[in-house]
């Protein structure tokens, strides 16, 4: 079993804000700017979301296709597109999935089940989880399956004994998010005890948890996502300068725990996906 570390970097999101960081990459240009210098620092993997021109969370196909063509002239990373939308948006399964199958990325995001995110509902009908799987092995795009709780690790292997997966599986652990499971060492050791054992994994810590998370899956074989869409603080009450600096530190530790960062050739081995 290789022991690279695959860093993914997450720059935008839906949730954070310019008020909540003011050098946030918005748009398109900005966003495929951040994700090179994350790439240049080390990262194999961005995981893209898009806003409008106003800033506001958005699935636009047009937006989705600007920032992803631009990432793609840039550089080789691997490009994980969010299936999620956004806060205050009325979508339909279509304008969900649609981006992902025209765009062809090599991953996107499968939110295994339905949680209270902040004061909304993020909602995942299994319907839609299944409709969302078969698009994207149609169209050649690996899943990595989020889990904001351990009943989603079981929601993606239910899944993939009944075919709508393939494996071996990826999951992304989103811990600390306000109505899921806390980002403790205890909770993500138990959500790791969960997983089938060919299954790689990845961790988010979100809040104060991101630093001991991210310690933890170097240490526990897994990989680990940085980036202004989990958090804005380089610690205590000190805004990070860029997105890259999370990665910059994310390689240092990674030095220190015997973890050579994987290249993007690597992490496409180590994921089994195929360059685009
Ligand atoms: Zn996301």
């Amino acid at each position: 079993m290789s022991n690279k570390l695959i860093i993914t970097v997450a720059t935008t999101g839906s949730i954070t804000t310019r008020e909540n960081h003011p050098e946030l990459p918005l748009h398109p240009k900005e966003i495929a700017q951040a994700v090179y210098e994350c790439y240049q620092a080390g990262a194999a993997m961005a995981h893209v979301h898009v806003r409008d021109d106003q800033g506001k969370p958005s699935m636009s196909m047009d937006k989705f296709a600007e920032t992803v063509g631009l990432i793609r002239e840039k550089c080789p990373i691997i490009i994980n597109m969010t299936s999620s939308g956004g806060r205050g948006l009325v979508l339909t399964d279509e304008d969900r999935i649609d981006p992902i199958v025209a765009l062809k990325p090599e991953m996107c995001s499968l939110d295994c089940g339905s949680v209270n995110f902040g004061d909304r509902i993020f909602e995942n009908h299994p319907l839609f989880l299944q409709k969302l799987a078969t698009r994207a092995r149609d169209a050649g795009v690996k899943p990595e399956i989020e889990c904001f709780d351990a009943s989603m690790i079981e929601n993606g292997k239910r899944m993939f004994k009944e075919g709508f997966l393939d494996g071996p599986l990826h999951f992304q652990f989103v811990l600390g998010v306000r109505g899921g499971m806390p980002a403790t060492i205890e909770n993500l050791m138990f959500m790791k005890s969960k997983l089938p054992s060919d299954a790689t994994w990845s961790v988010i810590g979100v809040g104060s948890g991101h630093m001991p998370l991210m310690v933890t899956a170097m240490m526990e074989g897994g990989h680990v996502r940085v980036g202004m869409e989990d958090n804005v603080f380089y610690k205590k009450g000190v805004l990070a300068k860029t997105n890259a600096q999370f990665v910059e530190r994310a390689v240092r530790l990674a030095g220190e725990f015997d973890r050579p960062v994987a290249t993007v050739e690597e992490a496409r081995k180590l994921l089994g996906v195929r360059a685009r």
